[in-house]
């Protein structure tokens, strides 16, 4: 492990000033991909400190607001997954919470770690796609679809911290995790798809989960035979160790047709 200052403000004006003022600072939320990346000593360039937001009451919590669900950037999965206000409005994020690791990452990972980690393979990353989420910065919002710029790259700048996510109400939105095993796996394809309007957001099969955009427009005319042909012309996706392209495009048509034929629970 690098050796790191470990600095804990006391709110988030604090914690901004503190990221803005330190040269080579990380936040650290649960510490579930961070900790593990400082172990393998991965980070390039190795992080010279790091600020523990995993406190601050401004990133905690799930509650409604301007007529949105606002989720704190530090709120656990299983904080999520335990929401009433969560599993009323945002049921396919509780889905997709309760498909992370296991109790011990859900007890410490957060939506705001998954946002700015910006794996692919990221489990609620299609899914706020599918809500149109917007990601609440220390001075912006950022729309969701404006998030990832690349291979684990964000819109975020060097010093910006995201304090919460917000999503739509009443918006009725599907999951599906396939993965090697029921629980404990890295996604091969992830799906979250809305009918209306019509969101496919897809993770695991590109260099940033994305939303397939030929799939939604046949979506919006009602041709779902036509949606499900052209969503393997949107994705982008590569053999690696967890599964070949071609299984992943035909793992993403299957579970495309499964999905809009799935009431949604809302
Ligand atoms: C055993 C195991 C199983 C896992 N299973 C899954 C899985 O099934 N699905 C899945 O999607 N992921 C999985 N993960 C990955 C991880 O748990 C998630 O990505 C989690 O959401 C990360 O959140 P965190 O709070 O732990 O982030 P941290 O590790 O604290 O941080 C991750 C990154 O986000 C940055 N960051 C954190 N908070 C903020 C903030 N507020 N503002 C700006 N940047 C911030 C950090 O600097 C770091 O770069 C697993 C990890 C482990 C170790």
């Amino acid at each position: 492990m690098h050796d790191v200052t470990y600095l804990r403000p006391t709110d988030l004006k604090d914690a901004v000033q503190l990221y803005r003022t330190t040269p080579g600072c990380r936040p650290l939320a649960g510490g579930t991909d961070l900790i593990v990346m400082l172990h393998a000593r991965t980070l390039r360039p190795p992080p010279r400190a790091v600020l523990d937001v995993w406190s601050l009451l401004e990133l905690k919590g799930v509650r409604r607001t301007q007529g949105m669900l606002e989720i704190g950037a530090a709120e656990s999965y299983t904080g999520i997954i335990r929401s009433r206000d969560a599993q009323e409005h945002v049921p396919a994020l509780v889905a997709a919470a309760r498909t992370i690791g296991a109790a011990q990452i859900q007890n410490r990972g957060t939506l705001g770690g998954n946002l700015a980690n910006a794996s692919p393979a990221g489990d609620t990353l299609p899914v706020l796609l599918a809500y149109d989420a917007v990601v609440v910065t220390d001075r912006r919002s950022i729309p969701i679809d404006q998030f990832f710029t690349g291979y684990r790259k964000t819109a975020l700048q060097a010093d910006e911290l995201i304090v919460a996510v917000r999503m739509p109400l009443g918006r009725r939105v599907v999951f599906r995790k396939v993965g090697t095993r029921a629980a404990q796996a890295i996604s091969k394809v992830v799906t979250a798809v809305s009918r209306s309007p019509a969101r496919v957001a897809i993770g695991s099969v590109a260099e940033v989960p994305l939303r397939a955009r030929r799939a939604e427009a046949a979506l919006e005319r009602g041709d779902m035979e036509g949606a499900i042909a052209a969503v393997a012309d949107d994705i982008r996706p590569i053999d690696d160790v967890r599964s070949t392209a071609a299984y992943r495009r035909t793992v993403t048509q299957n579970v495309l047709r499964e999905l809009l034929s799935v009431k949604p629970a809302l």
